[in-house]
Formats: structure tokens, C-alpha cells, sequence
């Protein structure tokens, strides 16, 4: 009798397969395939594993070879281009094709809970077929949309577009015609619409689902339950929906008939993920596109540095929409008030409190923005000069009123403000600087008529407050909107004529290379809220006002001038002296310890087994930014190259020998890290 062999792999940090035998048995539905799914016993457990090949041999002695125990048939095989898309993270990430793979399974999946499956799939089977393709409601597009869209639809073949446009210039409406076209071709197209935030899924799901009444669309993102999360996966992987639309984890779903690939806010550092397989979802949709040879379209109006780069070297086509798409609609005016000059009381300097105050009664929103939760970032003894640090990290805790609370953003840590000062006695303790919580109360007690409404993590904690808070300002029934970045995306206030950016100007001496780009992008989408309504003939022109201590600075200097390629230009010169990405690629090992000395020593081994490769700089280990965080000491590494296929040799290289040290030490790769 011959043997039937299942080779598998498994979700574990080892790059390595597993054999099994199959014993056929009466009724079951034969040898599983690649790219099956299976159960087999790993030590005690019952685990699942992703069959990767099939043959009649194997290593693994007759007493020792175990039997899969359980072939899921149910769920179709996943695809080759898939296996091959998981192949490439895993090599790319040096992280083993299981921990991949397996990974991004729905957990009902991976926990092989049957019962919950077969539910799906039988909700599944009942789903309407939509497959009309069927587009109502089409608004006219202007000249550069119709062009931009047209230039989408008719490419062959591998084409990355960038779609470069300020917020309003209407790209979503370009990315719809595409999507029109792409399902009227073939009853089996489907699309991929990647957004940054799970707040900005809504939206877009209910604009898509008004101009796709027929279709089924899968949504996928983190905040959804296991049951969703399985039914949409399912849906996408077996074709019922052809619309997918999703955060950064959607770039991994199978889904057999691709077609096209839209990345919207392409230069946003939510797709990158930031622990696990720390992948970039919006790079991984390259790769895919390249790799099933469709269009994909990255949408933004502040592209990343790296998409800006493709485009110089002629991989990535850019187009360009200048205008915002309705009429009526201004870009909003940009002027800098200087706080070096201008004083500033309770965080407010008197030209945007007469701005604001210009605006109520007119029925006009304002919008401050401050990337700084709670109340104030630390508070201090005015005696001996005590400071509330954290005592579990090196950073400060943050005050947050509600609760009278010093709360540490880093661990967690939370305890009752001190009456005196811990040090000396003293009872006079001060609230140093101003958070989204200060600027509120200040808000309030200038214009107490007025309905002021803060949007932070804070704020929108509780499930449904988020879209509550938004819904209010919808509704007309907020005059004042404070947010933190969470108010910056894609949400489009009627009536929004004032933007107030406050105390933006720690990122300009940060120790991190690419904190301009990000200051950058996050003004211009906080600017972008402006005068995106055509607006009564008597409101207050669009308006955004920066309160800045530099306003020489070229990143406002180009906001003011709206001559945003002069900043990105002038940022690329720089990078391109420096040799940073996009002109060289990164890999950044980190190392925690109980004590920064171990983190730094295994560091220093590590550096030292670098040495013999050629064309590769290693910078010193160095403590990270914020060293301390919940006792555990962090230091890190910057392995840099001006060659892709150098580094990744040399990491092929290395991260064997790593692992093979003995240290107590835990660590961890990034490849492309997003800061350093
Ligand atoms: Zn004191
Ligand atoms: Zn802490």
C-alpha cells in the first residue's frame, strides 16, 4: 500500500514544515490538496496546519509519522497566488511562511471551531448573487478626474498609478469609475479598497453601497466580531462579494479574482503595521498587484517620499488633480500667527480667538487642532522642582482632569493626582503646557454660548461615541470641534470655514527623520476640513491659522504658498545627502531587557556579526527614543544599505546567527521601519 504523505506548516516562529499521513476513509473526500487547510495533533494540542505540498515519501520514522487528523473541505484551497503572496511577506519580513500564513486566518478559523464555519458558510450560501455591476447616482466628473479614470481604466497589465490631489479634488469619485468599469468587465472582477482607519470604513462603505446597490461587500477590520470577521472573509475568498473594502490587515485576504487595488491616503503610517509581522500593507499591495499584473491606484495629498520616488524613476505614473471637484469650493487660506510675538494665553493667541468668535452666530464651525490628549502633558512642583514622571518609564505622566488622574500614555499606568508634592510637602502643584481636555475648559469659559464638542481617544473610549460625536457636528449642532488626529481624516464638515492648529511645532526637532513628512501630511489633511462645502455668499472665507514659534520654517512656508512639491523637493535633497529612505532601505533590530546594558551588549554582538558583510552600515546601538516603558529597557540598531538585495542578504545571513545566540535578551526585526 502506498503512503500518502501531507506536508504542512504550522503557526510558529519556526521556518520549517512538518509531515503527516493521510489514511483514506470511507466517505471522506479524498487526499487533501495544497492549499488545504488540515488539523493535525502537534504535542498534546490539535493545531491547524496549511498543507504546502503532497507526495508518497518522507524522513519522519513509521513510528513517529502521525495521521492529519481532520481535512477542512469545506473551505476552498487557497490559491497559488495567495501561498505566493504569503511566501513573499514571510521571506521579505524574515518571518516563517506559517507564522504568516496561519496568522492571518480569522481565529474561528484557526481554532478549527466547526460548527461556528459551517454556520458562515450556510450564511454564505444565502447571500444574494450580485454580479449587475449596476452604478446609480454617477456625479460629473471634472476634466482631470474623467482623464485620471480613464487612464486607470483602459491600462493592461502591471500599472501603478499615483493619484495625486488635494483633500476635495475628488479622488474616492475617480476611484469609483474604476471600480464601475472594472466589475461591468467580467462577473468574477473583484476590487480592493484599502483605507487607513477603521473610522474612515463607514463612510466609504455607505458611498460605495449607495452606487453598488447589488453588490455584496465584504468589510474587514479589526473592529469587527469574530462571526463578521469569518462571514466577509469567506465571502471575499469564495467571490460572493466582489467589493472588498477594509484597513491594512485586508491586503492578505484571498480573494481568486483580483482585478484592481485602490490604496486611499497611501502615504499613511496607519498601514504599516507596528508589532508582529510588522508588514506595510500599502508595499504588500504593490507587490500583489505587480504579481497578478492589474492596476492598482494610490491615492493621497501628501504622498510618502518612497511613492514620490517611484515616480521619478518611472515605475509608478502619477496623476495629478488640482482643482477641488465642486464648484464654488476655494482652497482654504493658510496664515501663520507668531507666537514669538503674538502672546499666547491659556494656548490661544487673540487673532484666532477673534476668528472663532467671527464664526459663531453664523452657523460656521471652527476646528482646533492639538495632538495632545488630557489635560495637561505633566504637572510640577514649583518649589523643589519635581516633575510627574512615570516611575515604570522614562517619560512624563500625562494629567488628565476627569478623574483627577495622572495617566502614563506609555504603560498604562494610572493613579490619583497627589495632593502636595511627593517631594517636598509643597501644595501648589502646576499644570505645565495644554492638552485637547485644556484647551477645552479654556474654550468653554470664552465662549460659553457656544457648543463645543472634543474629539480624542479620550472622549471616544465607549463603543459608538465616536460616530456619535461626529453625527452631532453632521447635524449642525457644534460650533467648536477640539480633536487630537482623529478628527484630521476624510470626514467632511458642512459649514467648517476655520481650521486652528495649535502648538505644532515639537515635530520640527525631533529625533526621528521622518517626523516632518508626517507633521506635514497631518497639517494639510487637518487644513483640508476647510471650505470643503460650497458655502453661503455671506460665510467667512475658508480660513486655516498655525500658531507656530518658527514661521520661517519651509514646511509652513509651503503650506502658506501651497507649493507642497517645493517641501517634498526639499525634503527628498535631504534624504538623498543623508542616504534615508527612499535613496537607501532600513532594517532596524531592537532589543528589551530588565536592564538597558544587556539590551546594549547584546546589541554590540550583534553589530559585530554584521561586520563581514560588504555594503551594508551598521550605526551604534543607541537607547530608544523612550527608553523605559513598563520596566523593560529598550535599545536599537540601524542596519542600513543603499542596495535592497544587499540588506536582505545579509538579514538572510544574520538573523540565523541571532537566533542561535544564547541571551535573555528578547528582540526583533523591522524591515522599512516607519520611524527610528
Ligand atoms: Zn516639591
Ligand atoms: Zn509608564
Amino acid at each position: 500500500m502506498s503512503l500518502h504523505i501531507v506536508r504542512v506548516v504550522l503557526d510558529a516562529p519556526i521556518d520549517r514544515s512538518f509531515d503527516y499521513r493521510y489514511q483514506p476513509s470511507d466517505g471522506d473526500e479524498g487526499m487533501p490538496q495544497v492549499g488545504q487547510l488540515v488539523a493535525v495533533p502537534f504535542g498534546r494540542r490539535s493545531v491547524v496546519g496549511l498543507v504546502v505540498s503532497t507526495g508518497s515519501s518522507t524522513d519522519v520514522p513509521p513510528e513517529k509519522l502521525k495521521d492529519i487528523a481532520h481535512c477542512y473541505h469545506n473551505i476552498p484551497s487557497f490559491d497559488k497566488a495567495w501561498l505566493d503572496l504569503c511566501r513573499f511577506a514571510a521571506s521579505y519580513y524574515h518571518r516563517a511562511l506559517g507564522e504568516v500564513a496561519l496568522n492571518v486566518l480569522p481565529k474561528i478559523i484557526r481554532q478549527n471551531k466547526q460548527k461556528s464555519i459551517e454556520k458562515a458558510l450556510g450564511a454564505l450560501d444565502r447571500m444574494p448573487k450580485g454580479k449587475t455591476a449596476i452604478s446609480v447616482g454617477k456625479p460629473v466628473l471634472n476634466a482631470s478626474q474623467q482623464q485620471a479614470a480613464n487612464t486607470i481604466i483602459n491600462a493592461t497589465g502591471f500599472s501603478a498609478f499615483l493619484l495625486y490631489g488635494v483633500t476635495g479634488s475628488g479622488k474616492t469619485e475617480v476611484y469609483l469609475r474604476a471600480v464601475a468599469e472594472k466589475l461591468s468587465r467580467s462577473p468574477d472582477a473583484q476590487v480592493l479598497l484599502m483605507v487607513p482607519e477603521i473610522n474612515l470604513t463607514p463612510q466609504l462603505e455607505e458611498r460605495v453601497h449607495s452606487r453598488f446597490p447589488e453588490e455584496n461587500i465584504a468589510l474587514l477590520h479589526s473592529g469587527l466580531s469574530e462571526g463578521q470577521r469569518l462571514r466577509n472573509w469567506l465571502a471575499a475568498m469564495t467571490g460572493t462579494a466582489r467589493i472588498i473594502l477594509g484597513t491594512r490587515l485586508s491586503v492578505m485576504v484571498p480573494a481568486p479574482n483580483l482585478s484592481l487595488i485602490v490604496v486611499d491616503e497611501e502615504h499613511d503610517p496607519s498601514y504599516k503595521q507596528q508589532e508582529g509581522l510588522r508588514y506595510s500593507a500599502r508595499d504588500l499591495a504593490v507587490w500583489r498587484a505587480n504579481y497578478l499584473k492589474i492596476p492598482i491606484v494610490l491615492g493621497s495629498a501628501t504622498p510618502s517620499l518612497e511613492s514620490w520616488r517611484h515616480v521619478q524613476m518611472g515605475r509608478y505614473q502619477q496623476m495629478e488633480l488640482p482643482e477641488r471637484a465642486m464648484e464654488n469650493v476655494s482652497h482654504p487660506e493658510v496664515s501663520l500667527i507668531d507666537t514669538s510675538s503674538e502672546p499666547v494665553v491659556d494656548g490661544l493667541t487673540q487673532p484666532l480667538v477673534a476668528a472663532i468668535q467671527k464664526r459663531l452666530g453664523k452657523n460656521e464651525i471652527s476646528l482646533l487642532f492639538l495632538n495632545r490628549r488630557g489635560f495637561a502633558p505633566v504637572i510640577s512642583c514649583n518649589a523643589c522642582g519635581w516633575m510627574s514622571t512615570c516611575h515604570r518609564c522614562s517619560a512624563y505622566m500625562v494629567y488628565h482632569k476627569t478623574g483627577r488622574l495622572l495617566r502614563c500614555h506609555h504603560c498604562g499606568l494610572a493613579r490619583i493626582i497627589p495632593k502636595c508634592c511627593p517631594d517636598c510637602g509643597n501644595l501648589d502643584l502646576q499644570a505645565l503646557g495644554q492638552g485637547t481636555q485644556r484647551i477645552e475648559e479654556n474654550i468653554r469659559h470664552l465662549f460659553p454660548e457656544a457648543r463645543v464638542q472634543r474629539i480624542d481617544a479620550d472622549s471616544t473610549s465607549r463603543k459608538g461615541a465616536l460616530q456619535q460625536a461626529f453625527d452631532s457636528i453632521y447635524r449642525g449642532e457644534t460650533d467648536i470641534v477640539i480633536g487630537t488626529q482623529m478628527i484630521a481624516k476624510g470626514h467632511d464638515f458642512q459649514n467648517l470655514t476655520l481650521v486652528g492648529v495649535l502648538d505644532p511645532d515639537t515635530a520640527l526637532f525631533s529625533h526621528d527623520y521622518r517626523a516632518g513628512e508626517r507633521l506635514f501630511a497631518q497639517l494639510m489633511q487637518v487644513a483640508g476640513r476647510a471650505g470643503r462645502n460650497a458655502m453661503k455668499a455671506d460665510a467667512n472665507p475658508a480660513q486655516v491659522m498655525i500658531q507656530t514659534r518658527y514661521p520661517k520654517h519651509p514646511l509652513y512656508q509651503a503650506m502658506c504658498q501651497r507649493r507642497y512639491d517645493a517641501y517634498i523637493h526639499e525634503l527628498m535633497e535631504e534624504r538623498k545627502m543623508a542616504g534615508f529612505p527612499p535613496f537607501g532601505y532600513q532594517a532596524l533590530l531592537m532589543a528589551e531587557a530588565k536592564d538597558i546594558n544587556k539590551a546594549m551588549a547584546f546589541l554590540q554582538v550583534a553589530k559585530s556579526l554584521l561586520a563581514k558583510h560588504h555594503g551594508i552600515t551598521v550605526s551604534d546601538a543607541i537607547p530608544m527614543a523612550v527608553m523605559r516603558v513598563a520596566n523593560v529597557e529598550r535599545a536599537q540598531l540601524l542596519v542600513e544599505s543603499v542596495s535592497r538585495p544587499l540588506l536582505q542578504s545579509a538579514l538572510s545571513d544574520w538573523l540565523p546567527q541571532l537566533k542561535a545566540q544564547k541571551t535573555q535578551v528578547r528582540w526583533s526585526i523591522e524591515i522599512d521601519p516607519l520611524s527610528i
